[in-house]
């Protein structure tokens, strides 16, 4: 018998999934792409490898949940059989540094580092309980947003606070490590000396972070302890002086959930246009304050390139990936424009028609447009599991 396994990624208002054909050897083969969309309207889309629709339909209010996911995926495995399931977790903290089989006892244990990524980690946990109910006997794999991170030097992962806090873990973990090995991975496939390079990889969606990378390992990110850190995102702050949150603490007496929603909910993109944390919305207006929006976030976002540069030591390839990345020439210019004095030099009409190199045969720094697939990395990571 044929067997499959499932890669959920659990977001904020849908789970992406990958349906994947275990038979082949050495390579996963894609069955299904889809999404189960949560919130007001549910809905679950699905489409085959090729492109064809496969599945795009409401869902019941009472059957909307990763059950309805599981009977469409088991009435479309055939002569196949779910053998696993791997799902990508926010936050592996100090104890998770490689891909997990998730036992009642270690989803506890993830469950307990909930304080250290609030909003993102009980989203992580919910499509695990939830399965775990549905298929007792489902082996489930836990694969961490963290991991890919473990490489960075204790220079880069520690805080300035009294050093007994970095022992007790409270330090730069950095996220989105499923995309970057993925990234990481796919230079490598379109040739090793393409990821020698000393690269730098912007994930530029709803939520957003740069990884420096030297041999396809992090030795840097811009994200920390926690997903608030660095680049300005959808509805996140990004880099922000601490002592604005204590004034909004101690002066102005706002509630630490009130701050926490501010800064993860209603900041960012969203905060400083006042219309939208969508990119796409933001470049479709004609609003001032769209504009604003976007120059800022293109701003800082070159900023914290030069400053990963300098722990790389020199910048040869930049990569853009995520939503953003992916599909905002526009963004990528107004990155590109301010890192010119890196030996930055963008190739205008290949940016515009987002072809998979963006550097003009001049640059110094070789630019790619590189389209991520986290949920592949997910599907590689619970075979391994599986097999160890
Ligand atoms: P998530 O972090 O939720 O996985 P994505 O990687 O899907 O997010 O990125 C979502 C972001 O990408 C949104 O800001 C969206 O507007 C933006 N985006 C998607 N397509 C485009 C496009 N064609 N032009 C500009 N921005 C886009």
């Amino acid at each position: 018998m044929r067997h499959a396994i499932l890669a959920l990624n659990a977001g904020s208002s849908s789970i992406k999934f990958g349906l994947y054909d275990l038979e082949t050897s050495s390579e996963l083969q894609l069955v299904s792409r889809g999404a189960l969309d949560l919130g007001d309207a549910p809905r679950l889309s699905a489409k085959a490898a090729d492109g064809t629709v496969q599945c795009d339909r409401p869902l019941a209010g009472d059957n909307a949940g990763i059950g309805a996911l599981l009977h469409w995926i088991e009435s479309e495995l055939g002569s196949r059989k779910l053998v696993s399931a791997g799902h990508r977790i926010v936050h592996g903290g100090r104890e998770f540094v490689e891909p997990v089989r998730l036992t009642p006892a270690v989803i506890e244990a993830i469950d307990r580092l909930t304080p250290l990524a609030p909003l993102h980690q009980p989203r992580s946990l919910a499509p695990i309980r939830e399965l775990a109910a549905l298929r007792r006997d489902l082996p489930q794999v836990g694969c961490f947003d963290t991991a890919f991170h473990q490489t960075i030097d204790p220079m880069v992962s520690r805080f300035a606070l009294p050093r007994k806090y970095d022992a007790e873990g409270i330090r730069r973990y950095g996220f989105h490590g499923l995309s970057y090995e993925y990234i990481a991975g796919r230079l490598n496939e379109i040739s090793p000396a393409l990821a020698a390079k000393l690269t730098i990889v912007a994930h530029l969606g709803n939520g957003a972070s740069l990884c420096a990378m030297r041999d396809g390992r992090s030795v840097d990110t811009t994200m920390g302890f926690s997903a608030l850190d660095g680049l300005v995102m959808g509805t996140r702050c990004g880099a922000i002086d601490p002592g604005v949150l204590l004034y909004f603490l101690l002066e102005r007496g706002i509630t630490g959930e009130a701050l926490q929603h501010m800064l993860y909910e209603k900041s960012g993109l969203l905060g400083i246009s006042g219309i939208s944390g969508d990119m796409r919305m933001l470049e479709a207006s004609d609003d001032p304050r769209a504009r604003e929006a976007v120059d800022f976030f293109a701003f800082r976002a070159a900023r914290e390139v030069a400053a990963l540069a300098n722990t790389l030591g020199g910048l040869e390839c930049l990569v853009f990936t995520a939503g953003i990345g992916e599909h905002s020439a526009l963004v990528r210019k107004a990155i590109c424009e301010r890192l010119r004095w890196l030996g930055v030099a963008i190739d205008e009409p290949a940016n515009a028609s987002h072809a998979g190199i963006i550097s003009r045969p001049d640059s110094k720094v070789e630019i790619r447009v590189v389209a991520t697939d986290e949920e592949s990395v997910i599907a590689r990571q619970a075979r391994m599991q599986g097999n160890a």
